[in-house]
């Protein structure tokens, strides 16, 4: 490698944007897909949303707060506007469901989270925002779709699902399908031994995971199971999360 001054490891969306402020300097990207950016291609399908007028630091899940405060005051929603209107890139702007019903092939609707606000008084205040009622679903395409991961709170009035174009109901069956399917496999997988390390590299509640987010401290009454990865070190690992014992 010739001489760079910085290393990106990951050309998605924010490591190309870091490009941005360094003009001056010579830069690699590291990327394992064949292209650049590629996801961009899929999110949105090349028409995606890319900001809203309610960006605020109580928006993003951030174990510092004082962060999003700061980065959004150096940056909010016009500075990324102005960059998009530099570059002549389309936009539309839209304020309501309604404005842009008739246009759509899919609405995809998810429950207003709870869990992200920080305060009940800003939940309350927009927890009823963008509730789909038969009146709206009038506005829409005959071949549009509704989907909506489930289960849903109010977001979708009981009084759309008879419509032909609410597809939520197949889109959780189809899921499930996929999810037997799945766990087939993986129990085939284990039946053949593919997954399974040999007996005696393995240590069954004998050691204990130390990562509080792994499935094995949040589950109370999983084995915690640890493989030898490396025969000289001794070292094993967690069989669910692969956390190294200490
Ligand atoms: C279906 C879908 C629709 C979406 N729609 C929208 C939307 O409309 N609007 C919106 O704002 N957001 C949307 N998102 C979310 C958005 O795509 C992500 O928030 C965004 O891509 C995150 O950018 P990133 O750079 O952090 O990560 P990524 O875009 O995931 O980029 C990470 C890059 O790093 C590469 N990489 C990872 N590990 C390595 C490695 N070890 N070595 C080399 N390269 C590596 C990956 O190949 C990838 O290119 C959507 C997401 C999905 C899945
Ligand atoms: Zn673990």
């Amino acid at each position: 490698m010739t001489h760079t001054d910085i290393l990106i490891i990951g050309g998605g969306a924010a490591g190309l944007f870091a490009l941005r402020g360094l003009k001056e300097k010579k830069v690699c990207i590291i990327e394992g897909n064949s292209k650049l950016g590629l996801k961009l291609l899929a999110t949105g399908g090349g028409k995606c949303n890319f900001t809203n007028l309610y960006l605020a630091p109580d928006n993003f899940v951030c174990s510092n707060p004082h962060f999003m405060k700061s980065f959004l005051a150096k940056f909010g929603t016009y500075d990324f506007l102005d960059i998009i209107e530099a570059h002549n890139i389309p936009y539309e702007e839209v304020r309501s469901l309604e404005a842009v019903m008739p246009q759509l092939d899919f609405l995809y609707m998810t429950r207003v989270q709870k869990e992200r606000f920080f305060n009940e008084e800003d939940y309350l205040r927009l927890k009823d925002s963008y509730i789909l009622t038969p009146e709206k679903m009038a506005a829409g395409k005959p071949t549009m779709r509704v989907l909506h991961p489930l289960p849903r709170v109010n977001e979708i009035s009981v009084k759309v699902d008879d419509d032909p174009r609410a597809a939520y109901f197949r889109q959780a069956l189809n899921g499930k399908y996929m999810r037997m399917a799945l766990i087939l496999k993986l129990l085939k997988e284990a039946e053949e031994g593919k997954q399974m390390p040999p007996l005696g590299d393995v240590m069954v509640n004998e050691l204990v995971c130390d990562n509080p987010r792994c499935i094995s401290s949040v589950e109370q009454e999983l084995d915690h199971i640890f493989v030898l990865t490396d025969r000289e070190q001794q070292t094993y690992r967690c069989f669910y999360c692969e956390a190294q014992s200490k």
